[in-house]
């Protein structure tokens, strides 16, 4: 019989990236283990963590030993050993956790992480620095999320140029093929915008679509 904890996490390796991680989740109210094999990272995190708990995660039976498989979210976070991070991964989607996110520290690892079943996996240099690209050719760009290699997400900042128009006028479906998901308002976050809500200089626009119709949309409104 399977007992699932609701939004209780793990985090293996605790280095900075797993280390904030954990931080992060523990700030925030929840449940964590914090596993790492040293010790002294052990004794470290004990303090943001749940639970802090030394074993050696390519060990199965350990890993099965503190009932891993009862966690609902796994964050293999372990930087430069490659093997010991696929063997982590491999464990944990044999023990059945439905959701294991893996840090990558390079293409290859990324390939052969999607390969054998990891839910996630994050490669944050990699990401970062796409993130951060935009950010300078653009300043418009505040962030950008990938959906796929030509589908995004990105948060655009309203200038005066497009001060007072409305989705009616600027006719996004129509015009871009694209669609606003949301109208930011400082702290405000309107997820329903209607058809003839003005938009304001300093808006934060959500927005959804192709690339290249994301960029002539900014090029063209913006
Ligand atoms: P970062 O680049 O995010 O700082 P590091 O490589 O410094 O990552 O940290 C990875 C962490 O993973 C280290 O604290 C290390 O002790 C831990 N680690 C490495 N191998 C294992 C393992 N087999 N089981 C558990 N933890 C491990």
């Amino acid at each position: 019989k399977k007992t699932r904890h609701k939004n209780q996490y793990a985090v293996i390796g605790l280095g900075r990236f797993g280390g904030s991680v954990c931080r992060e989740l523990h700030n925030m109210g929840h449940e964590v283990m914090a596993i790492d094999i040293d010790q002294d990272k052990v004794d470290q995190y004990s303090r943001f963590s749940t639970h802090a708990v030394q074993l050696d995660s390519t060990d199965e039976r350990q890993l099965h030993g503190i009932g891993i498989r009862n966690f609902e979210h796994v964050v293999v976070a372990i930087g430069d050993n490659i093997q010991a991070s696929i063997l982590t991964t491999l464990v944990l989607k044999d023990e059945g956790v439905s959701q294991v996110w893996v840090k990558a520290q390079n293409m290859y690892h990324q390939k052969v992480l999607d390969k054998i079943g990891a839910d996630v996996v994050v490669h944050p240099e990699f990401d970062m620095g796409k993130r951060i690209a935009h950010n300078i050719v653009s300043d418009k760009v505040i962030d950008y999320i990938d959906l796929s290699d030509d589908y995004s997400i990105i948060e655009l900042r309203a200038s005066d140029k497009i001060d007072g128009e409305t989705l009616m006028s600027l006719q996004l479906r129509a015009k871009y093929g694209i669609t606003l998901l949301a109208i930011k308002d400082g702290e405000a976050m309107n997820i329903s915008p209607k058809p003839d809500e003005p938009i304001r200089t300093g808006n934060i626009l959500l927005v959804i679509g192709h690339n290249n119709d994301l960029e002539r949309f900014e090029d063209t409104e913006l």
